[in-house]
């Protein structure tokens, strides 16, 4: 049996080769950080984690989660309603609440779970989803397995969503879906006119977090700070694994009762494993970090206004980003991936992104930046998108 399997596997694996798809993973051998080494010795600066704050490596987290593992042990071998649930845990989805000033949180192993299994518990075939049709996958995934309609709009695009509402008034709940920060171009999404239009026509607002929490807004409280909308959301959900101090884990956060039924209902919280102690530990000092003050996120700011600022200047197409993402517009897909190339080779890390990830001839460098980034470090890459941007003809 596994013969004519495995032909068909190797033609599909062929075809992701042959259309220039194929992912192959860059080893790092040193902790995630601004400066890593890579497989073969190569010390690069990395401009492609989501590592906005800082904190993957950050020696107060290490220390948090190693007292923790002692202190509770390694792993829970449960799933929380069983006897998964330590006092670290209830500790963190309270920390949760109080940073995004919500009413309860809910812990998964990932924000994708999180996502994943939000709407099927909540709404039925009587009621609507309204998605930005630039969501992240987990939100479409967790769509899919959900019953209600669903209706989608163009990204940020207020008049579609408008449009979607007004048909979505034939069911009975209605909910808009969207990201906080779209990743791909680092906007952030109008939240002030979402809010406008879901008091207009009686929907529920759904937020992911997971790229704009610890890096939109002054205090990098998220989306919901830079809009002045605090506790207005009824649901947020986020991740543990990026600006959070970039392990894992994700949560939903917002109204009791949406939260309390989630616990009872959401199929990846209840079937599936509780985060380690260290973990949600490491967590409770990351929130602790951003709220003692806002050293991380002030340079963060700072960083990515000082980046974006000299790429502009020095000719590149950047797109309007509100966010730590700063999207390098090359078009072609071919140049994209010779631009990286060649970055790389300048001891600059960093992804090239093409169809079918953007849109056809839409093709990028997408480059983060993080509070850990020294200016040096800055300037280097400013220093080497200049070089390769001429040497490959993008900048005259
Ligand atoms: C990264 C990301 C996720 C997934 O988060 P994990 O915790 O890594 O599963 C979900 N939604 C958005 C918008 C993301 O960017």
């Amino acid at each position: 049996m596994y013969q004519d399997f495995q032909k068909y596997l190797q033609s599909t694996l062929n075809d992701i080769r042959e259309a220039g798809l194929y992912k192959n993973e860059r080893v790092i051998i040193t902790p995630q950080s601004s400066g890593i080494q890579v497989e073969g010795g190569k010390d690069v600066i990395n401009f492609c984690a989501n590592n906005y704050l800082g904190l993957a490596d950050n020696k107060e987290l290490i220390q948090a989660a190693k007292d923790r593992m002692d202190a509770r042990g390694y792993g829970m071998a449960s799933v929380r309603f069983i006897c998964g649930t330590q006092d670290t845990h209830k500790q963190l989805e309270k920390a949760i609440s109080d940073f995004f000033g919500t009413e309860d949180t809910i812990l998964y192993a990932a924000c994708f779970d999180a996502n994943g299994g939000l709407f099927e518990p909540l709404l039925t075939a009587e009621d609507a989803i309204i998605s930005d049709a630039l969501n992240h996958a987990s939100i479409i995934d967790g769509v899919r397995l959900c019953k209600a309609v669903r209706y989608r709009y163009a990204n940020d695009d207020m008049a579609d969503l408008e449009k979607q509402l007004q048909a979505a008034q034939a069911q009975r709940f209605r909910i808009i879906a969207t990201d906080g920060v779209f990743s791909m171009d680092g906007n952030v999404c109008p939240l002030d006119k979402i809010y406008e239009l879901a008091q207009k026509y009686n929907a529920l607002v759904m937020v992911d977090e997971s790229h704009s929490a610890g890096v939109v807004g002054v205090t990098g409280h998220g989306v919901t700070e830079q809009y002045n909308l605090r506790g207005k959301i009824e649901i947020l959900t986020g991740t543990l694994g990026k600006a959070f101090g970039g392990s894992v884990g994700g949560f939903t956060t917002g109204k009791k009762e949406i939260i309390d039924l989630l616990r009872q209902r959401s199929r990846p919280y209840l079937f599936s494993n509780s985060i380690p102690p260290m973990i949600a530990a490491a967590g409770i000092k990351t929130l602790e970090i951003l709220t003692r003050d806002n050293t991380l996120q002030d340079r963060l700011h700072a960083n990515t206004e000082y980046f974006v600022s000299r790429m502009k200047a020095a000719g590149f197409d950047i797109k309007p980003t509100q966010s730590a993402i700063c999207a390098v517009m090359l078009y072609d897909a071919r140049l994209s991936q010779e631009f990286a190339a060649a970055l790389q080779e300048e001891g600059i890390y960093v992804t090239g992104f093409y169809y079918p990830v953007v849109p056809q001839g839409q093709a990028r460098i997408r480059v983060q930046l993080s509070a850990a980034h020294t200016t040096e470090q800055l300037d280097k890459g400013v220093a080497a998108f200049i070089k390769v941007g001429k040497k490959l003809g993008v900048l005259k």
